[in-house]
């Protein structure tokens, strides 16, 4: 979570495990607070479309260097 706060901006470098993370962390606020409204239900879709296009590049990213080696 430290380097969480490192990362700073999204839009900023990432590595791909707080890449995704923040990139779902995004997707699900859209999804749960996104929808009041008529203009905004419909804006919505276009949101849940750059999220979803967020997290499907962060899954992209290499891998954190440094961190937990996975077996
Ligand atoms: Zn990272």
């Amino acid at each position: 979570m430290v380097l969480a706060q490192r990362h700073g901006k999204f839009q900023g470098p990432l590595c791909r495990e707080h890449g995704v993370g923040m990139a779902k962390a995004f997707l699900s606020k859209t999804l749960i607070q996104g929808w009041w409204g008529i203009v905004s239900f419909f804006m919505n879709f276009y949101s849940v479309a750059v999220d979803v296009g967020s997290l499907l590049k962060a899954r992209r990213l290499p891998p954190p260097s440094g961190a937990a080696v996975q077996p």
